[in-house]
């Protein structure tokens, strides 16, 4: 990307609205350290505007009173009209945090429209009242799901396109309102999505969108006018959020930190785990929550598993995110590559051996040199930490059982692997696994079923009909008669 992007408005209430703050919020590429762009930083005033427009939204009647076929539909314009501007999404969410395109392509262009269709489908389909027959005494009750509410969605940097729609589509699809606040890294793609918005029609005060850093993001969570908060991000901010939602009895949704493993059994092929755990452990230069980071191997297997993954991490293309053979590009700042930093080197001066990079590369732009770390213990301060940066660690098991408790030794719960030829054998790992999602031979996140943490790394589930209903509330009406 060679122009500049220059914003100077804020979408709020269905318009572009100025903001309330001469203050401007720089975008570097983290390809170049130069700077790309800018955008107005929201005042809280901007923030008391989009939470009132959305309020006001929710009750309408072109919102409210949407039958839901139509609400469908509304949604549906919305994925047609996103579906337009995805490669322009892709190409801005990659000149703002270093994202592969291919990667960006898909999670950040295509994931999102599937999104938004998945949730009008669920919407036409998921009836809003059910009739019980009501027990003990004799009568009947109606079982409504209505709306939450409005919705303040907080995203981070590292999808921030395809983590803001795990909000914002159940969200529309449920009947409530969002007020989104991307982080300030990646807000840019959030004015495309903002377009779209408007090309599809969508009410005023639907969708509102207010910019800035974690000060915006606590004025808007502790607002008086939202109803629910959906966040994703990292586990001190989310505790945070949780104490103030607990406060205000608000419910909140927390999707946060992870430092998942990939329990490679004995059966396993060694070549196409390894090939597998590219993805499965490294996607989008390790910046993505539910990495399968901590790589636990027979110790019987440990050198030539070693010797596997270091020859598969260092022959991954490092450079351009643009270029389409890239797999490792720049993260997506200076702060994250020297917090990356310092976690290799606390992990070399507690004694482990590097057996590939360990290092930022020379030259311009936010690199680390894709590491592995063989003979990892479980206690060690790499192998507890999220490090959200392309660093394995090597831990050797020796048997299933161990395997197993080394794997459940950890603060967080988020994602996690198993690698074997035999299915059976994976499933039966992934059940005595304590994590909120686990794939054997995989990691594929499906649209249709439930993603979230245990433990650290979260409360509440996005995505699939649980996802939905985490954005409708019950009502029960008593009837007398049947
Ligand atoms: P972060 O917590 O610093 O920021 C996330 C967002 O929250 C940003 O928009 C930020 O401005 C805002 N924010 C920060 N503190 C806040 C507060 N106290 N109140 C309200 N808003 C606040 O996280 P990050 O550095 O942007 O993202 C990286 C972290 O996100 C990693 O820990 C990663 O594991 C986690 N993450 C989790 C998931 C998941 O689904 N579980 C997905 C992606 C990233």
């Amino acid at each position: 990307m060679t122009s500049r992007i220059e914003r100077d408005a804020l979408f709020i209430g269905g318009q572009w609205r100025a903001p309330d703050s001469a203050a401007r919020i720089p975008v570097v590429s983290p390809l170049t350290e130069q700077e790309i762009g800018s955008f107005p930083a929201s005042a809280a005033t901007d923030v008391d505007t989009a939470v009132a427009a959305a309020r006001t939204a929710l009750r309408r009647p072109e919102w409210a009173g949407l039958s839901p076929i139509d609400r469908a539909n509304a949604i549906r314009r919305f994925a047609d009209e996103l579906d337009k501007r995805a490669e322009q999404r892709a190409t801005t969410v990659t000149a703002q945090n270093g994202m592969p395109i291919g990667l960006a392509r898909f999670a950040e262009g295509a994931a999102p429209v599937q999104l938004l269709r998945y949730y009008a489908d669920l919407a036409e389909s998921t009836p809003i009242e059910e009739q019980r027959a009501s027990q003990p005494m004799p009568g009947t009750t109606i079982v409504r799901r209505e709306p939450v509410g409005v919705v303040a969605a907080i995203a981070p940097w590292n999808f921030p396109a395809v983590l803001s729609m795990f909000k914002i589509a159940p969200a529309l699809a449920a009947g409530c309102t969002i007020v989104l606040k991307p982080s300030p890294e990646t807000t840019l793609d959030s004015y495309v999505l903002a377009e779209a918005a408007i090309a599809a029609r969508l009410p005023d005060g639907v969708i509102n969108i207010v910019t800035g850093g974690p000060d915006i993001g606590q004025y808007l969570v502790a607002h008086p006018g939202v109803d629910k908060v959906a966040f994703t991000g990292s586990t001190a901010a989310g505790r945070h959020i949780g104490r103030v939602c607990g406060e205000l009895l608000r419910p909140a949704t927390l999707e946060l930190g992870g430092k998942s493993a990939a329990l490679i059994l004995d059966d396993a092929d060694i070549e196409q785990t390894v090939t597998g755990l590219a993805t499965a452990s490294l996607l989008n230069s390790g910046q993505t929550c539910y990495m399968s980071t901590r790589i636990l191997v027979p110790r019987n297997q440990k050198s030539v598993y070693t010797d596997a993954i270091t020859s598969m991490v260092a022959g991954l293309q490092v450079g351009d995110p643009m270029d389409e053979a890239t797999f490792f590009g720049p993260l997506v700042s200076a702060r994250q590559r020297d917090r990356v930093l310092s976690l290799i080197d606390q992990a070399r001066s507690e004694g482990g051996t590097i057996t590939t990079g360990g290092h930022a590369p020379e030259g311009v732009g936010y690199f680390v040199q894709p590491t592995v770390f063989a003979d990892v213990d479980n206690t060690s301060t790499i192998a507890r930490q999220e490090v959200f940066g392309p660093v394995l660690s090597i831990i050797a098991y020796d048997e299933l059982d161990h395997a197993v408790a080394l794997t459940n030794d950890s603060d967080y719960g988020l994602g996690g692997t198993v690698w074997t030829s035999d299915q059976d054998r994976g499933i039966d790992v992934a059940r005595r696994v304590e994590t909120g999602s686990f794939g054997v031979n995989t990691y594929n996140l499906d649209w249709g079923s439930p993603f979230g943490g245990v433990k650290a790394s979260g409360l509440g589930r996005e995505l699939g009909p649980e996802g939905l209903a985490s954005y409708q509330q019950l009502k029960s009406i008593f009837l007398a008669s049947p």
